[in-house]
């Protein structure tokens, strides 16, 4: 087994600290290859608790792939932890898929997170369930076992996209119309609470077995989420879909998603505002998992949740109009004003 803090190190030919996406407290290396685990986990501030963030099990095309992954999703946590006003850090971790998921697998990351002692609690995050955490918690106490995030993560986002909406049409959500892209533990949840709300919803997903059971009055089937002219584009799957060639493709007013880190780089969120689409990071509307994960260890009952959940919405509506005040993006207003 290899356990290494490579935070200040060399590695796979690598200098941690130099890379572009470095701004990190601490950055760990585990392997085991008995249980067949490759891992990274990165903290990238502590100041405010313990770092927390999900876990990513998926294959990468490279170590450095990884690497940049790990330490632009632990920056993310901790920005939307700052925003969301939680008191924890930000971190995340990252297994190398190799083979298939097993207990001995789940095991040994829990051995990691042992080894660090609470410094990074994790949660779940593409390629890990809420079942794989009930599993590593046999092993660790450093997960959150307590809810499946998704359900908040969708909650949140639906007030968000009300709220959004609010703002820029200065009508309800009734008629709206909305796709989503990804029909997973986000999109689904999203797409009942949108469709309860009378807006008309369209969903897609690349694995058609996640759309086969929506029976749901108001939610539509089809192809391609990401060009569907709408109101409201809602990305809820992967990371990284808006490019400068991919925008062109866009035909809706708003963007307000789920997925983490959307835009490729962050002149993306310049050239949407040039184009005249409000895109409301990530960062900002994708903290209902956080929320429901840390409502236990913050002693929230189910009223203090639910407002946490709703003051997203009251944070979207600040800085949707200081923004359209300034002529700036969301993103742009996001570093300039305090939520
Ligand atoms: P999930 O794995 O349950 O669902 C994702 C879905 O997207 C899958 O059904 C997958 O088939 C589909 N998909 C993948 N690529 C696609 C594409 N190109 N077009 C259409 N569909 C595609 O994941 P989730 O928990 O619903 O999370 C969705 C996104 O939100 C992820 O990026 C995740 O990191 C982010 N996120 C999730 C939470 C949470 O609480 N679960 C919190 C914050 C952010």
């Amino acid at each position: 087994m290899i356990f290494k803090d490579i935070t200040d190190a060399n590695f796979n030919g690598i200098d941690i600290s130099s890379h572009h996406e470095f701004s990190h407290e601490k950055v760990y290396y585990y392997e085991d290859p008995k249980a067949g685990i490759k891992s990274l986990i990165a903290i990238h501030d502590s100041v405010k608790g313990p770092a927390i963030g999900g876990c990513r099990f998926r294959q990468y095309d490279s170590f450095d792939a990884g690497l940049t992954d790990v330490l632009r999703l632990s920056k993310g946590m901790t920005d939307k932890n700052n925003i969301a006003q939680i008191p924890f850090g930000g971190g995340k971790a990252v297994i190398f898929q190799q083979d298939q998921k097993s207990e001995a697998l789940l095991e040994s990351f829990a051995t990691f997170l042992n080894l660090l002692q609470g410094a990074y609690i994790s949660a779940e995050d593409i390629g890990i369930t809420i079942e794989d955490i009930r599993i590593i918690k046999k092993y660790s106490d450093y997960v959150f076992d307590n809810v499946d995030p998704g359900p908040y993560t969708a909650k949140g986002l639906f007030y968000a996209i009300e709220e959004a909406v609010n703002i820029y049409f200065s009508e309800s959500l009734n008629g709206k119309k909305v796709a989503i892209q990804g029909a997973g533990s986000v999109g689904r949840g999203l797409a009942e609470y949108l469709a309860k709300s009378g807006a008309k919803v369209y969903i897609s997903d690349i694995d058609q077995s996640k759309l086969k059971d929506i029976r749901t009055n108001n939610i539509t089937c089809i192809d391609d989420a990401f060009s569907f002219e709408c109101d409201v584009f809602s990305p809820c799957a992967v990371g990284a879909i808006f490019t400068e060639s991919s925008i062109n493709n866009l035909n809706c007013k708003i963007i307000a998603g789920g997925a983490n880190n959307q835009l490729l780089d962050a002149s993306i969120a310049d050239e949407l505002h040039s184009k005249g689409i409000v895109f409301i990071p990530d960062i900002l509307i994708n903290s209902g998992g956080v929320i429901g994960l840390t409502k236990d260890l913050l002693g929230r009952n189910k009223t203090q949740t639910d407002k946490a959940l709703k003051d997203i919405a009251n944070r979207v509506k600040k800085i949707m109009i200081f923004s359209k005040e300034k002529s700036i993006s969301i993103f742009e207003g996001l570093k300039i004003q305090e939520l």
